[in-house]
């Protein structure tokens, strides 16, 4: 059985005493046997750790390069996260694909970057509407999915979480049905028997992300292959963020 996770991505939303609010006010809200996590922008991440101090919710970043060190401007490695008290790292969003000209490539080596540092990482993958409507969308997914993980062995496959994140459902209000998610996850999950084993494919966690809602979150969640959730704009709110969590069961 497969322990739900839930992770908050805060995109480029609250300054460091913003994020140390509400994961104070967070903390407070909840208990759950899940794997609870947020991702602060950079800024926020020193005061945000410094206020989750003694909780199980754990800190992720929302990006990170794929050297250690360098003549990088702008940029942050993972290392330096790890450094800084980071639990995992979210790779490959949708938003850093879209804006920031990241490929299955560039996905692919900041991954290993992560694992190298002892970062959990969390892969998002999804289809935008126009490769939905053409029928592409497994062909989409399951590129990015190799892309990903190329020159990865099973076991170190194993120590990832995927997020299915169709991008038409990311901040516009229109969630996938939980059949569209499941049916999306189950061949995911098929891909995985072949890219990691068995063992690994029974293990990995594939969160759902795309306008979840403290309304939808419980019954995504309770389909057999959505391992729990990334959640974006819900997480901003302590009481939504709450009640999303409280449907990861
Ligand atoms: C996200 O940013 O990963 C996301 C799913 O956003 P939202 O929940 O706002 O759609």
């Amino acid at each position: 059985m497969r322990r739900k996770f839930v992770c908050g991505n805060w995109k480029m939303f609250k300054t460091g005493s913003e994020g140390a609010d509400l994961v104070r006010e967070l903390r407070q809200r909840v208990s759950t046997q899940a794997q609870i996590a947020v991702a602060p922008p950079f800024t926020a991440l020193e005061s945000v750790k410094q206020a989750l101090a003694g909780a199980s919710i754990q800190l992720f970043a929302q990006n990170c390069h794929f050297e250690k060190q360098g003549a990088f401007t702008g940029e942050v490695s993972a290392p330096m996260l790890k450094a800084l008290g980071c639990d995992g790292v979210i790779l490959g969003h949708s938003e850093r694909r879209q804006h920031f000209g990241e490929t299955d490539e560039t996905v692919n080596k900041r991954l290993k970057a992560a694992l190298e540092a002892q970062l959990h990482p969390i892969v998002c993958i999804g289809e935008t509407l126009a490769e939905r409507e053409a029928n592409r969308t497994w062909e989409v997914v399951s590129r990015q999915i190799r892309g990903a993980f190329a020159g990865l062995d099973a076991a170190t496959i194993a120590r990832t979480t995927l997020a299915y994140e169709p991008v038409w459902a990311i901040g516009t209000g229109k969630t996938a049905t939980t059949a569209q998610a499941q049916e999306v996850h189950a061949q995911i999950r098929g891909l995985l028997r072949e890219l990691a084993g068995q063992a690994g494919a029974d293990a990995i966690r594939i969160q759902y992300g795309g306008s979840v809602k403290p309304e939808n979150a419980a019954e995504l969640m309770a389909q057999p292959d959505v391992d729990g959730a990334l959640v974006g704009g819900a997480s901003l709110k302590a009481d939504d963020f709450a009640r999303i969590i409280a449907g990861a069961r």
